[in-house]
């Protein structure tokens, strides 16, 4: 896409923002039947992809407009139930792309593989003959999955540890394999467990021990990816609040999740509003996302914020994000689901690394979204007017009642779904 800002977007009709669409992004034909016709992922592929399928689940997918990363546009497709996220995304984005957008960076993608070893007669022998071992398990583990070493991947290295050495359980003593393994492009459960599993009988050989469990962990923090963003106060000016106050605003919301792990789990709820619309609009395993985003927040003993904001010796306002972020451009569903597929393509990610640091910038975004909202009107105002709809919804509107319903519990300024019933009576007749 040359641009992300496309004014009026929210304003327009279904039909109408994929006329835009087709003009800035070149859609086919394919892609727009694929869009709106009412299921994108036909049943029959569906039951390929899990078991007991009897139907597939849609959910809304919306365009987080605006965003400037690294000097490049994005247009970012947002599949998620709840309104106000792509709305204040969107918001946000055109705040930070006035001040220059955001700036990202990322590690390489190196993921991890864990090796349990159980009932070694002496746990410290049985580490230093893996260590010892090294190369010869890097191979094997390399071997096991020959395609992603020719990709410029693969296991590099690994290391060892004791748990619960000296404990009086037989069961608690253990000693545990981590296999680093570059998964290029590809998120990579499945090439670990793979290396993994293929490697298990050697190290059984080499320890004299019993493996039980090989699995990758989703706690990926050798593949993290940061999102960077400086505000000047002026950008940040909102109805009767100076953009010091919203500053200043933002900085106290943060320190308050920083320290209070009631806070930080809803503030990093929030930011997880922005992550897990692209994650599984790309087709990407987000629960292993998520849980990887939670552990990282409790890396310091504290369950805390995510996000880090501070004020810098100009006085600008500056976000910080960073995540391990364990998705990938393949594999997976990524290429399964058409709309994954669509997702990826009018997102433009020419690698995971790109798509991984796309992810933490919009998570940042969505976080100054609540932190400003909170710090000056509260959340409801803005929240409970775009929620109106789905209470419109809920309460049986259909077609031109929806709106209709909406205004007018915004009107009386009691959009709940008792009054939006009454309403729909009161229509009806
Ligand atoms: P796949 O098993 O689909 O493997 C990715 C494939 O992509 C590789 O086999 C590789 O095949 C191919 N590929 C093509 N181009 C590249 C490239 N540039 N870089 C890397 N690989 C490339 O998926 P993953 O191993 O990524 O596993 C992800 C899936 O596993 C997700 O669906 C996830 O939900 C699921 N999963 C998750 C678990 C978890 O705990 N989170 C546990 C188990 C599964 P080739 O090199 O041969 O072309």
């Amino acid at each position: 896409m040359d641009t992300s800002r496309i004014p009026g977007f929210y304003n327009m009709t279904v039909q109408e923002r994929l006329e835009v669409l087709s003009r800035l992004h070149g859609l086919q034909d394919e892609d727009i039947e694929n869009l709106i016709i009412d299921s994108s992922l036909d049943v029959g592929t569906a039951d390929k992809m899990i078991e007991n399928v009897i139907g597939t689940f849609e959910l809304p997918l919306g365009l987080g407009l605006n965003f400037l990363i690294n000097g490049k546009e994005y247009v970012i497709p947002m599949a998620i139930e709840e309104a106000s996220v792509v709305a204040s995304a969107s918001h946000i984005a055109k705040i930070v792309r006035n001040a220059g957008g955001f700036t990202t960076e990322s590690t390489e993608r190196v993921m991890i593989g864990q090796i349990q070893v159980v009932g070694c007669s002496d746990f410290i022998l049985a580490k230093e003959e893996i260590l010892q071992n090294k190369s010869v398990l890097l191979e094997a583990a390399n071997n096991a999955y020959p395609s992603i070493v020719s990709r410029g991947g693969g296991a590099e290295d690994l290391d060892v540890r004791i748990l619960n050495e000296g404990s009086d359980s037989v069961y608690s003593q253990m000693l545990i394999i981590y296999l680093y393994i570059n998964t290029c492009d590809a998120m990579g459960a499945n090439m670990i467990n793979t290396m993994v599993e293929s490697i298990a009988p050697l190290v059984e050989e080499i320890t004299k021990g019993k493996v039980y469990l090989r699995i990758l962990s989703n706690y990926a923090d050798r593949c993290l990816a940061k999102a960077h963003c400086v505000i000047s106060p002026e950008l940040l000016q909102t109805g009767d609040f100076s953009g010091e106050e919203v500053r200043d605003g933002v900085i106290h919301a943060y320190q308050f999740a920083a320290s209070d792990p009631y806070r930080a789990v809803t503030h990093n709820k929030g930011i997880m509003n922005g992550i897990d619309p692209i994650v599984i609009a790309t087709g990407n395993d987000w629960r292993a996302v998520e849980a990887g985003a939670h552990a990282y927040a409790a890396r310091n003993g504290q369950y805390s914020s995510m996000t880090n904001w501070f004020k810098d010796e100009n006085g600008n306002l500056v976000g910080e994000l960073e995540l391990p972020m364990s998705v990938g451009t393949v594999g997976g569903a990524t290429r399964v689901h058409p709309l994954a597929k669509f997702s990826l393509d009018l997102l433009g990610v020419k690698s995971a690394k790109e798509l991984a640091e796309v992810i933490v910038a919009v998570g940042l975004a969505q976080n100054l979204g609540a932190l400003k909202a909170l710090a000056t009107d509260g959340i409801q105002k803005g929240h409970m007017a775009l929620h109106s709809r789905s209470v419109a919804i809920a309460a049986g509107a259909t077609g031109e009642m929806i709106d209709i319903i909406a205004q007018e519990l915004i009107k009386e300024k009691q959009i709940r779904v008792g009054k939006a019933k009454e309403l729909v009576e009161q229509y009806k007749k």
